[in-house]
């Protein structure tokens, strides 16, 4: 599903922030990208949505080469890409409906069909009572919870989350990734970044270690 292939990154500050990084993650994993504030996380994260692209080496995601994908085709490949932020980047002028309904309206799904798949992504995270309301009105945990059927709504194959407990307490911080577990097992390839190491310690997964854009691990917990 991703492959980097001695992937470097430096920015036009000159600073690298990612240096030779190797690594596949197959179809179906659930894989964590940890580091210090600063490492090459979300430098990395971005590289695979094609928001940043390598300044050497070449990066392989679902099948495509990213270097050589048309201009035209980005917006296909990403809506197989479902991404979640910390902060969740809800709209709250709008319901939770609507901020979940938001992928399917860019992409121009017919009516009918994006109340369905909202409502199926509100159900899976367990959110469907909270349709009508504004995301406002809801608590931390929530409101990551609509930023994950956001995420989903799509069906994507690949499923990224940059530091998506960061504001969480530890609790809610199990019940989020149980969710991304659920996806996982039903076959989304999940990528999640955290500097939680007690969270990465409890879910006892593949981890992928960055040292100041080095990879200095790649396996479970050492
Ligand atoms: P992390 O997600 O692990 O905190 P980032 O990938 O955000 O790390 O950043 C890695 C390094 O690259 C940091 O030193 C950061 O300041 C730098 N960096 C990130 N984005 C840019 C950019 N657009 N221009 C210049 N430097 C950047
Ligand atoms: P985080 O630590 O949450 O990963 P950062 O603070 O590294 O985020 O980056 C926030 C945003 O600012 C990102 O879009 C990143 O690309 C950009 N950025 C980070 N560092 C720099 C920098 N030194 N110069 C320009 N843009 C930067």
């Amino acid at each position: 599903m991703i492959r980097f292939e001695t992937v470097s990154k430096r920015y036009d500050t000159g600073y690298e922030a990612l240096a030779r990084v190797d690594f596949e993650v197959q179809a179906g994993e659930m894989v964590f990208l940890t580091g210090h504030s600063g490492a090459g996380k979300s430098t990395l994260m971005k590289m695979i949505m094609l928001m940043e692209q390598p300044s050497l080496g070449q990066v392989f995601v679902d099948g495509y080469h990213l270097e050589t994908m048309p201009k035209s085709q980005i917006p296909y490949f990403r809506r197989n890409i479902g991404v979640v932020f910390q902060n969740h980047q809800l709209l709250f002028d709008r319901t939770v409906y609507d901020n979940v309904a938001l992928p399917l309206q860019v992409a121009g799904y017919p009516h009918q069909e994006i109340g369905k798949r909202v409502r199926a992504a509100l159900d899976k995270v367990d959110l469907l009572d909270k349709e009508r309301s504004n995301p406002v009105v809801l608590s931390g945990g929530e409101q990551q919870r609509v930023g994950i059927a956001r995420a989903v709504v799509n069906k994507p194959s690949l499923l990224l989350a940059d530091e998506p407990t960061g504001n969480l307490d530890p609790e809610l911080a199990n019940e989020i990734m149980t969710l991304f577990r659920q996806f996982n097992e039903v076959g989304t390839t999940v990528m999640i970044a955290t500097h939680d190491v007690e969270l990465l310690k409890r879910m006892n997964k593949r981890v992928l270690g960055l040292v100041q854009g080095k990879l200095v691990h790649d396996g479970v917990l050492w």
